[in-house]
């Protein structure tokens, strides 16, 4: 098993406003955590840019040329009350979606040799919030998302999209809602931004499920939401390609989240959901990485993660 990482320097220089929690120090933090030692055996490699194709699986040709459109020369543009873009955002976002979708062809190319693999992507910035046509929530993109709709240019046919971020990916859902063979499956914090995700909502074909957790809640609850919902609903799904939506806000430790979960809760969630590719989707599975705004808490986070991705 290989287990593939994708990342680039642009990640780092994706601009923000200072005091911004999506900082490019977040970057520096789970890239220097994969370098220690015991990633040695990761097979690095450069996201390449996503293609317009690529993007527009998701969103409307006409939103992808207003985000080129509104990326600045220099300075900072603002998209909404806290999504911006300096002039190396356009180039991120573009690396984050490439990468993810260069993910993908690698699990697909991986699995017809035999040799299942995975893969994490170490983008920022994050993506779930992006919807079709808006973007909203640090995310212009929706990675993950396109990611699980490129796996269909492989031969895969019902895809889906784990998030265990503290929000919820309000973007994913909206691109998933009328689609019978696109799977969306979040816990979140509630009530948490951006205010989408309630239990009742579940899709035109009942492909979305979303278990909100109550504020203070931590592993217990996290685990049965994931054991009891969530990962059996993924498994009735019978998915042909798994992308994770891989936040870490809901760290006990996260200024922003206010769920308790620790490392070890990503690292069970992950073996888990690992183990679901394994049985149905050929070991395919790809995962992007989400919110996260505690450094310490996001390297260790996403050192646990990619350490239950290799040993998946
Ligand atoms: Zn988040």
């Amino acid at each position: 098993m290989t287990t593939l990482l994708f990342s680039h320097p642009v990640f780092q220089r994706h601009e923000v406003p200072p005091g911004h929690v999506e900082h490019a120090g977040r970057y520096a933090a789970v890239d220097e955590a994969l370098r220690a030692e015991e990633f040695a055996a990761l097979d690095r490699r450069l996201a390449p840019l996503a293609t317009p194709e690529q993007i527009e699986l998701v969103h409307a040709e006409q939103y992808r040329l207003a985000i080129e459109e509104a990326a600045p020369e220099a300075g900072l543009a603002q998209l909404d009350a806290d999504t911006f873009m300096g002039p190396s955002s356009l180039e991120a976002a573009l690396r984050a979606v490439g990468g993810a979708c260069a993910g993908v062809d690698a699990v697909f190319a991986a699995g017809a040799s035999g040799a299942a693999a995975n893969a994490f992507v170490a983008s920022r910035p994050p993506g779930h919030h992006a919807e079709p046509l808006r973007a909203m929530g640090f995310c212009l993109f929706n990675t993950a998302a396109i990611a699980a709709i490129h796996a269909r240019s492989h031969g895969a046919k019902r895809v889906a999209v784990l998030d265990f971020d503290v929000h919820h990916g309000n973007g994913t859902q909206a691109a998933f809602w009328d689609d019978e063979n696109a799977f969306y499956a979040s816990s979140h914090e509630w009530p948490q931004y951006p205010g989408t995700g309630r239990a009742e909502d579940r899709g035109a074909f009942d492909n979305i499920i979303n278990a909100p957790l109550a504020t203070g809640e931590g592993s217990e609850v996290f685990r049965r939401a994931w054991g009891e919902i969530l990962l059996p609903a993924l498994s009735d799904f019978d998915p042909d390609c798994i992308i994770i939506s891989a936040g870490f806000d809901a760290h006990h430790a996260d200024p922003v989240g206010r769920l308790k979960l620790d490392e070890a809760d990503f690292s069970w969630a992950t073996t888990e959901i690992a183990a679901i590719a394994k049985d149905k989707a050929s070991g395919r599975l790809v995962s992007v990485l989400e919110g996260g705004y505690d450094l310490a808490a996001l390297a260790a986070s996403a050192a646990a993660h990619v350490k239950a991705l290799i040993a998946a």
